[in-house]
């Protein structure tokens, strides 16, 4: 096997104790399976402002730009929360997507059984989900000129673009349907083609990419505010979604949310090829530094042991490890461990972060 090179941003709060249990599942498959997956570790965010006075030093940046994959914890606190904006920990992480050029995020949605009952909607209607949603992280009305604040007349006017060019739809869409084509074949793109143009370009050239490359995949367009409505009537009707950058934002938030906690999300965010043919990659769980949390084992590691699994999959290129290490937390689940934040009121006794480590290791033993 190859040598896979893997740069850990522990970060803020709860980040580094989550990040704990990660690196003793790292161990666990460099020892176990041969992997010989070489982790480095760095400063990121509030972490960073204290040692370096920047939220990522420059050095930090270059060795991400030259590993296989970063793994980020989380970023910020209350702390830091007067620092001038420029410094602010949140802008490490925005530079590193910004010069990682990191324009596709995934997040998937998936329920384990065992939580159908967190879910706000019925345990049938999400039982088994598995869906993953490609956002377009880069471009679109959060970046897009002119955009500001003026005077018009005796009035100001807030005036935000939507900007897509059609090399931006296009590589986002190659990165949708490759997803694809490694799960179900079947791709959903969202839009409002209905009342905005950049919508319709959108339509267009994913349909074009679809029809000149992807045949094999089941494509089909859907309204995003119709797909908000079926994301929360019936999700088990997708597979991948891909979206824009603003629809992206707010339709995995909804779709996040259909499966419980937010300490089980993962996410990955992907750039172009690299010269090994993989994509520049970032994983990273969708929560922050949970301040209110932080030091006290009540942190979940699951979202960020589950982002460590999507760097497997889509950076190392073993997704049957990637799998061993789902079905590995699911098993967990479905014995009924349970952090805090997994637990109803009268649920017993909850397991520590390092307890929950401990089971998913054991369940990996057990796989073998
Ligand atoms: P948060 O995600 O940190 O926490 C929201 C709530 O969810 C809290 O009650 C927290 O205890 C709980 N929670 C989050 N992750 C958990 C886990 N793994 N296990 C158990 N419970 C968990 O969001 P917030 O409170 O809005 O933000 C706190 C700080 O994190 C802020 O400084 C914010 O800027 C930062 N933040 C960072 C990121 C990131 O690094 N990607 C994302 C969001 C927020």
């Amino acid at each position: 096997m190859s040598k896979k090179t893997l740069l850990i941003l522990p970060g803020d709060g709860i980040g580094p104790e989550v990040m704990t249990e990660v690196s003793r599942i790292i161990d666990w498959f460099n020892d176990r399976r041969g992997m010989e997956i070489e982790a480095s570790e760095d400063l990121v965010g509030g972490a960073a402002y204290d040692v370096h006075g920047v939220p990522l030093a420059d050095a930090t940046m270059d060795r991400a730009q030259d590993v296989d994959a970063v793994l980020l914890g989380a970023v910020g606190g209350p702390k830091y929360d007067d620092l001038d904006f420029s410094v602010k920990p949140e802008r490490g992480l925005l530079r590193l997507r910004k010069e990682m050029d990191l324009f596709a995020n995934l997040r998937p949605a998936q329920c384990f059984d065992a939580l159908a009952d967190f879910s706000s909607l019925k345990p049938e209607v999400v039982a088994g989900l598995d869906i993953m949603i490609v956002r377009e992280l880069t471009s679109g009305v959060y970046f897009g000129e002119p955009r500001g604040i003026f005077e018009e007349g005796n009035e100001r006017v807030g005036i935000n673009t939507q900007r897509y060019t059609e090399s931006e739809i296009e590589r986002v869409a190659r990165a949708a349907f490759d997803l694809a084509r490694k799960r179900n074949g079947k791709l959903c793109s969202m839009e409002k083609a209905n009342v905005m143009e950049s919508g319709i370009l959108w339509r267009e050239v994913v349909q074009a990419v679809h029809d000149a490359d992807y045949p094999d995949i089941e494509l089909s367009h859907m309204y995003a505010d119709n797909g908000a409505m079926q994301l929360v009537r019936n999700p088990k009707q997708f597979d991948v979604i891909v979206t824009d950058n603003l629809f992206g934002d707010m339709l995995s938030d909804v779709a996040a949310m259909l499966t419980g906690s937010l300490g089980m999300l993962p996410s990955a965010s992907l750039g172009a090829p690299m010269d090994n043919g993989r994509p520049k990659a970032m994983y990273e769980p969708v929560h922050g530094s949970a301040p209110d949390i932080a030091g006290q084992g009540k942190a979940n590691p699951c979202a960020c042991i589950l982002s460590f699994a999507m760097a497997l999959r889509y950076s190392f290129d073993e997704g049957a490890e990637a799998d061993r290490l789902e079905a590995a937390v699911e098993k967990v689940l479905a014995d009924g461990v349970r952090t805090p934040d997994l637990m109803q009121a009268d649920g017993g006794k909850p397991a520590t972060t390092t307890e929950m480590g401990d089971a998913v290791l054991a369940a990996l033993d057990a796989s073998l």
